[in-house]
């Protein structure tokens, strides 16, 4: 594995969205995050990504504390008592009016504006779009749908309705150089089109919520699975729009994946940390597995977790 030069003393994030338990996926992103953070002397904030009311839910929030106290993985910024004490910008449902704020001024310079497109009528437009870019290839699938600017220039009331578009344009590609995966070259504009900040319930978006978050707690690492590449650019390119002058480095790791391909899910019935728990695994065993299921260099021999750090020696 060659890994890029990792800079010291950085700001990273372990930041789980509570619409499910922690199941080994997880623990494979937080052995990078630990492990990384202690052998470059960096700190780790803990983030609770709630942003979607819809599935997150109190006792995902409960079972993931409970998991990472379990597994001895506590945040250096943001620990898990802040959590449990009540209300912190860490949780992103307690940051809404941080988000609010945030996209009333990009409105005002003209950078955001209102959206009433359905589902329906985007995968329709796009697929118009598709057919007069790509004639006679039938849609990809798979390939990202884009959204095709409808309502950039409809002129739409700002009350009638929440949801709001991020103007995203940019004279050239946005490049940057993961730490892992080397030169990225990624056009927003051209992969997903303008970017939904807030949906029309009236919900911030990972996204828009992200991004806000890595800029004002000071986050210069983002250490994450590597079915987040995509989004990279389009973050990069936001955090440009909200003022960001350096944006921070990025490192991709490898996913978990059953041997079809598919990702890691709760949902899906994959094992939770609760069940190895359950089933007298130690935290040790948990982290040894995980580090070893995430490509480093490991056997998966159970390794504690203030040992992590010998993982990137
Ligand atoms: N909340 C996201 C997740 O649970 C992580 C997002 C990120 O690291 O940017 O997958």
């Amino acid at each position: 594995m060659i890994l890029r030069e990792i800079p010291r003393g950085f700001t990273t994030r372990f930041a789980p969205a509570p619409t499910g338990h922690l199941h080994l996926g997880h623990i494979v992103n937080a052995v990078w995050v630990w492990g990384l953070a202690r052998a470059y002397d960096g700190r780790v904030i803990l983030r609770l990504e709630d942003h979607d009311r819809g599935r997150c839910r109190p006792e995902y929030e409960q079972s993931i504390l409970d998991d990472l106290e379990w597994l001895g993985l506590d945040g250096d910024i943001a620990p898990i008592a802040t959590f449990r004490a009540g209300s912190t910008p860490f949780r992103q449902h307690d940051n809404a009016a941080r988000y609010a704020r945030a996209l009333a001024e990009l409105e005002t310079r003209g950078l955001a504006y209102p959206c009433t497109c359905s589902r329906s009528d985007i995968d329709r437009a796009w697929a118009e779009a598709w057919s007069r870019e790509q004639p006679g290839i039938p849609l990809l699938e798979g390939v990202e749908p884009r959204y095709t600017g409808t309502c950039r220039h409809r002129g739409i009331a700002p009350d009638a309705t929440p949801a709001r578009r991020i103007v995203m344009d940019a004279d050239d590609p946005v490049v940057f150089d993961d730490l892992r995966d080397g030169r990225q070259v990624q056009d927003p504009q051209l992969q997903c089109g303008d970017l939904l900040a807030r949906d029309r319930l009236g919900n911030f978006t990972y996204q828009f919520c992200v991004t806000v978050d890595d800029l004002d707690q000071g986050v210069d690492l983002v250490i994450r699975g590597e079915d987040l590449l995509d989004s990279t650019g389009r973050q990069i390119l936001l955090s440009r729009l909200l003022g960001r002058e350096r944006a921070p480095e990025f490192l991709h790791h490898r996913l978990v994946r059953h041997p079809d391909g598919r990702k890691l899910s709760k949902s899906a019935g994959d094992t939770g940390v609760r069940e190895l728990r359950a089933f007298g695994a130690t935290p040790a065993a948990v982290l040894g597995r995980a580090a070893q299921l995430g490509g480093l260099p490991h056997d998966g021999a159970p390794i504690a977790a203030t040992e992590l750090h010998r993982l990137f020696r």
